[in-house]
């Protein structure tokens, strides 16, 4: 068995008892979890103070004297024990509150003490609550404290003992009883040429560091360690899926696909776009199945790569389809697409819950005899009646909603599986895309068509609400269209419906009927009825849209100039980015007005800052990423935990990158890991996703 697993029980001083509390507590079970118990921060201790040099600055301090007199002193509540220590230069008093009774009798008079905590100052005197103390004559003995690690020790085990220094000791143990044991889990050459440290030297300076310098260089090698594995994975589980998984061979680039790029295209494509059309037709024609994320921002004309991707699929004899996140997604992607298809005499529908049992038959045999050639529509084509002839493309819209258990179940409807092209317009910071996507080959649309302005954005407090009507109004004489969206928080839809409506009240009143025509959407409304108040904004028979975030995502309307957020405090930086993508679509000059309280957090109040000072999607993605960490980020939620426990993806980003490269430089070379140098990272694999079936195909 690997000695790594035993329980922390069988330690030395650790035993049964603390073995429970520092699993209950801390979620260490064994050897193995206590060795990468990483330190939350460390303690300067090289240095040592004098009494009278002592300042208000906050810092721990070090100081060697002696305990003169010790005494209980009564207070309001209960009593402390206060120790009167001094060294050559001044004294001090050393206090604990709520001090059990035998804690006195281990303090002995006129001996030197090593003592180490925070002064605090009352009325021109330092005193020392609760000091780390230990004999000078022990400290000595210990191997030299250059930095001191402090752990993450929650209150729960240090009142019962288990504090700083007992964990220490615990970990001393575990050191001088396993040390020799801990495996390299990096190939010597790399090691060797990339300058890091052993893995056993690593772990030893992080709990036991000697210098700034070695602690430096030990969590550098930890963290490309952590980072160099996520990228290994990710980057075999592409490789075998290319070598695995085939796809349906598209052979020719046919006649659709050119006759539509030459009669009916209704502007240039960007060249964003046909880069990225050019990377998409690789993939079909490699016979591997495609499995590719398509990033680009709002409005920079995902739908026509995905529309020119499905006539590439129909001119090879398949069907395709394109999946949305809503009911009203999917049908803007209809109509969007619907005009194309007639002009190049493609068959195509409409698959979802607004769509009526009697009016599914045909579709469901039109789709199973092949005469159907595109479907769009939401989850309800994922139904298991729903059933093609011969699937090749599925195209995934705004896919940071759809999980990956639903990818999979799209793989099924097809005897070979359908490429997929997922597309979103969330921008994901490279790095963090590079962590969760590792696996997806990834285009990126990087380029708006031309001739757009970029949306002016300003923040308003609501006393400015009459001015923004006002401004609204010369718009709408402009005979421009506008948006009012409101926050919808699902805990407090109720309150965010009575926002909504007070909302509709107040625009009603300024902006009166005939003169003016407002549609409101929100999502209480069936399908129907928000289809309906839709198709009256998109045709320009309303002039105001007053909805909740329902139309987050993906509804082009580029008659529309200018959006206004309400409460912008309560909504996410990528979602207020998502939202003013909404405008900008035409060529007028767009507007977005961020309307917010009065009372802003630091956090809020950066948010918005930040959509007003830049329009780039992934600056705003890098911003928020910055702002919330990783976990809280689109698409993170079902991507799992990132196992990071030292690396952080947003500031060590030159490593991760390095990671990326390094691991991608190994597989080119030893793409099955046979070297025997690549063992250790075989098992070091295998180990961390011992169910992983990976190995399956690659051993
Ligand atoms: P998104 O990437 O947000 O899905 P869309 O595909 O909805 O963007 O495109 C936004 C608008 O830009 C649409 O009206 C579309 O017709 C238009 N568009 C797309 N590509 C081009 C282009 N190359 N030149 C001009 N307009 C374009
Ligand atoms: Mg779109």
């Amino acid at each position: 068995m690997d000695k790594w697993q035993t329980s922390l029980a069988y330690l030395k001083g650790v035993g049964p008892n603390r073995a429970r509390m520092l699993k209950e507590a801390m979620g260490l079970e064994t050897f193995e979890d206590l060795l990468h118990c990483y330190p939350s921060r460390y303690l300067d201790r090289t240095k040592f103070n004098t009494i009278d040099q002592l300042s208000d600055s906050g810092a721990d301090v070090q100081i060697i004297g002696q305990i003169k007199a010790v005494e209980w002193i009564r207070q309001t509540r209960g009593k402390r024990l206060v120790a009167h220590f001094e060294d050559d230069t001044g004294t001090l008093e050393l206090v604990w509150f709520r001090a059990p009774t035998w804690l006195k009798d281990t303090l002995v008079k006129n001996t030197p003490y090593v003592i180490f905590g925070k002064i605090n100052w009352f009325k021109g005197k330092p005193s020392m609550p609760h000091p780390e103390m230990e004999r000078l004559e022990e400290y000595k003995k210990r191997p030299a404290l250059g930095i001191q690690a402090h752990y993450p020790l929650p209150e729960k085990i240090t009142q019962k003992g288990l504090g700083q220094r007992a964990f220490h000791k615990i970990m001393l143990q575990l050191m001088q009883q396993e040390f020799s044991q801990i495996e390299e889990s990096l190939p010597a050459p790399l090691l060797k040429s990339l300058q890091l440290m052993s893995k056993s030297e690593a772990l030893k300076a992080i709990h036991f560091p000697s210098s700034q310098q070695l602690l430096t260089h030990a969590r550098a090698r930890i963290k490309f360690e952590e980072l160099f594995f996520i990228q290994l994975q990710l980057l075999l589980k592409n490789l075998i899926h290319k070598q695995k998984i085939k796809g349906e061979p598209f052979e020719k680039v046919g006649e659709l696909f050119h006759q539509f790029y030459h009669k009916e295209l209704p502007f240039e494509l960007t060249g964003a776009q046909k880069r990225v059309l050019k990377e998409i037709r690789q993939d079909f024609g490699s016979g591997h199945q495609m499995n590719r994320l398509l990033q680009g921002d709002v409005g920079s004309g995902k739908t026509m790569v995905a529309w020119m991707s499905i006539l590439l699929a129909i001119d090879n004899g398949f069907q395709a389809c394109l999946m949305a996140p809503t009911e009203i997604l999917a049908q803007q992607h209809l109509q969007s697409l619907q005009p194309w298809a007639e002009a190049m005499g493609v068959s195509i529908a409409l698959l979802s819950g607004s769509v009526k049992t009697s009016e599914r038959k045909p579709i469901h045999e039109d789709l199973a005899s092949g005469k159907l050639q595109v479907l769009v529509g939401t989850h309800a084509l994922l139904e298991e009646k729903v059933k093609f002839k011969h699937l090749a493309l599925a195209v995934i819209d705004e896919q940071h909603r759809f999980g990956v258990a639903q990818r999979a179940r799209l793989w099924q409807k097809s005897n070979i599986p359908p490429h997929i092209l997922v597309m979103t317009a969330t921008p994901i910071p490279r790095t963090l895309a590079m962590t969760l996507y590792g696996d997806l080959d990834v285009s990126v649309i990087d380029e708006l068509p031309p001739g757009r302005k970029s949306v002016k954005t300003v923040s308003r407090g609501d006393k400015n609400r009459l001015r923004v009507f006002q401004f609204l109004k010369e718009e709408i004489q402009k005979g421009r269209q506008v948006y009012v969206v409101y926050p919808l928080i699902q805990e407090s839809e109720k309150m965010d419906y009575k926002d909504l409506m007070d909302g509709y009240e107040s625009l009603s009143r300024a902006f009166p009927p005939p003169q003016y025509q407002i549609s409101i959407v929100h999502g209480q409304m069936k399908p129907e009825a928000k289809a309906h108040e839709m198709e009256r904004f998109a045709s320009g028979k309303t002039q105001i849209l007053l909805a909740t975030t329902v139309i987050e995502v993906g509804v082009n309307v580029p008659n529309a100039s200018v959006m206004v957020i309400e409460s912008a405090e309560r909504f996410g930086l990528s979602q207020l980015h998502q939202l003013r993508g909404r405008v900008g679509r035409g060529n007028a000059q767009s507007f977005c007005i961020l309307m917010h309280g009065v009372k802003l957090s630091e956090e809020a109040q950066s948010r918005i800052q930040t959509l007003v000072s830049t329009n780039d999607g992934f600056e705003v993605a890098e911003a928020d990423l910055r702002l919330r960490g990783p976990g809280n980020l689109m698409g993170t939620q079902q991507s799992g935990v990132i196992p990071l426990k030292m690396a952080d993806i947003v500031k060590d980003q030159p490593l991760l990158s390095q990671a990326r490269r390094i691991a991608t430089e190994l597989l080119e070379g030893d793409p099955q890991l046979q070297k025997n140098e690549h063992q250790c990272l075989k098992r070091s694999l295998a180990k961390m996703n011992p169910e992983n079936l990976l190995w399956n195909y690659i051993s």
